[in-house]
């Protein structure tokens, strides 16, 4: 499908994800406090979002020059 978008996740980066989303949803349904991410899952975290905006055709800073 031509508007589809796919990521390739290594295992660390998509454990960062599953373990934010999951603690997202539980704050937003009970309130549980949501833990800051070590350096490194923040790394992954931030390099996961730039790779999504950039598949969505957004830019990663106004200097981007990744999308082509
Ligand atoms: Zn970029």
């Amino acid at each position: 499908m031509p508007d589809d978008i796919t990521l390739q996740l290594d295992r660390a980066t998509a454990e960062d994800l599953y373990a934010t989303l999951y603690e997202v949803g539980e704050h937003i349904a009970a309130g549980a406090t949501i833990s800051p991410p070590r350096v490194e899952e923040a790394e992954r975290l931030g390099n996961l979002l730039r790779d999504l905006g950039h598949g969505l055709g957004r830019t990663c800073s106004p200097y981007c020059d990744h999308l082509a």
